[in-house]
């Protein structure tokens, strides 16, 4: 079996003995569960179970946890609104922490929020404080911690452009905070992609608005989302990453664009399909596997390559093997 190059330090499929499982299972008893399927969590609405799952609801839990797993070697990883992952049918091996480290403050033009907290609540709630900023995010999926980790971004923003610090967990479990320059964001990149560390809490820093006027532009953007993006269907949004190119628009080259050129909009693989209407949204169409979703991904891939010579990235984040 093909172990994949992932993305993240952290989605690395791996192994737990059973005794070291029974030992965690009984130290964290009502916290932790085995064998806890994933598909619900994830919005491609598949994939396998995990071998260790544990809910956590603030950073001190977090912070315990993830020594306990470090100190028995065990993978484990971070899942937030399983919008930007795709799960093996295998599971994962390791122990997932779901995060729901939640609470949201407004102070002078500052959100601090919980990492848990999905992105779009933090948009009508700076929205009813008449904060600025935020607008950009408008329907895009998934929490403010994966925001942070991928640098989410839409029209013209991005998350790490409105960040001002972050509380994190580090993988031995310790507890620090960050301001917004040690995060090295890039285009849908920040650090965290290299340190495998966790956002627990972020600030942002936003401006005094109109309410009439953010709400305008919010609804403007859900709108034109609305039109351009399929609606509630099981997908992980964008599947590749646009290629950075400085004579495009926002200085990339969009791989829809490409793909879109190798006749995509009408490939799928087994239930996995393209969108009609976006050749870089992968979506499952009924009964697809995860295995149909790769498959799919590779062919698109093979064929944008042989065709441009160009190798698309995956922007989603691949958990456990295929
Ligand atoms: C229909 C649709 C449209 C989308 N449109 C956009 C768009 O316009 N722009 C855009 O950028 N994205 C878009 N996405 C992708 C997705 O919404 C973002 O990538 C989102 O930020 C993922 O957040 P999440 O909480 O769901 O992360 P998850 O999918 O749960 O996890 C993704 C990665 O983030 C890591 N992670 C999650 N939480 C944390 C944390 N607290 N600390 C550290 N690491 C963490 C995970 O370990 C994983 O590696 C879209 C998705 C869908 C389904």
């Amino acid at each position: 079996m093909h172990v994949y190059l992932l993305m993240s330090i952290a989605s690395n499929s791996g192994h737990i003995a059973e005794e070291t499982k029974a030992d965690l299972l009984k130290r964290f008893d009502g916290r932790m569960v085995a064998d806890r399927p994933l598909a619900d969590l994830v919005t491609f609405g598949i994939g396998g179970k995990a071998v260790l799952y544990a809910e956590v609801s603030t950073a001190e839990e977090l912070a315990e946890i993830v020594a306990a797993a470090d100190d028995v070697g065990i993978p484990f990883f971070m899942l937030g609104g399983g919008s930007n992952v795709l799960v093996s049918e295998n599971g994962y091996g390791g122990l997932v922490i779901h995060n729901s480290i939640k609470g949201m403050t407004a102070n002078d033009t500052n959100i601090e929020a919980g990492a848990g907290i999905d992105l779009q609540d933090m948009v009508d709630f700076a929205t009813e404080k008449e904060l600025s900023g935020l607008e950009f995010a408008a329907g895009i999926y998934g929490t403010v911690g994966g925001a942070i980790f991928g640098n989410a971004g839409a029209y013209g923003s991005e998350t790490g452009a409105i960040l001002k610090s972050a509380e994190l967990v580090d993988r031995k479990g310790r507890i620090r905070t960050e301001p917004a320059e040690y995060f090295d964001f890039g285009y849908r990149s920040s650090i965290l992609k290299r340190t495998g560390e966790f956002v627990t809490r972020a600030k942002f820093a936003l401006k005094m608005g109109k309410k009439e006027l953010i709400r305008k532009r919010v609804d403007e953007i859900l709108a034109h989302r609305a039109r351009k993006l399929p609606q509630n269907a099981r997908t992980a949004g964008c599947f590749f990453k646009n290629i950075p190119d400085v004579k495009e628009e926002f200085g990339k080259l969009a791989a829809g664009k490409l793909l879109d050129e190798i006749g995509a909009k009408t490939m799928r693989f087994g239930d996995a399909r393209v969108f009609e209407k976006h050749a870089n949204i992968i979506i499952n169409d009924g009964k697809a596997s995860a295995e149909d979703v790769r498959r799919l991904a590779e062919i698109l891939k093979a064929k944008v390559k042989e065709k441009f010579g160009i190798e698309l990235q995956e922007e989603i984040t691949y958990l456990g093997e295929f």
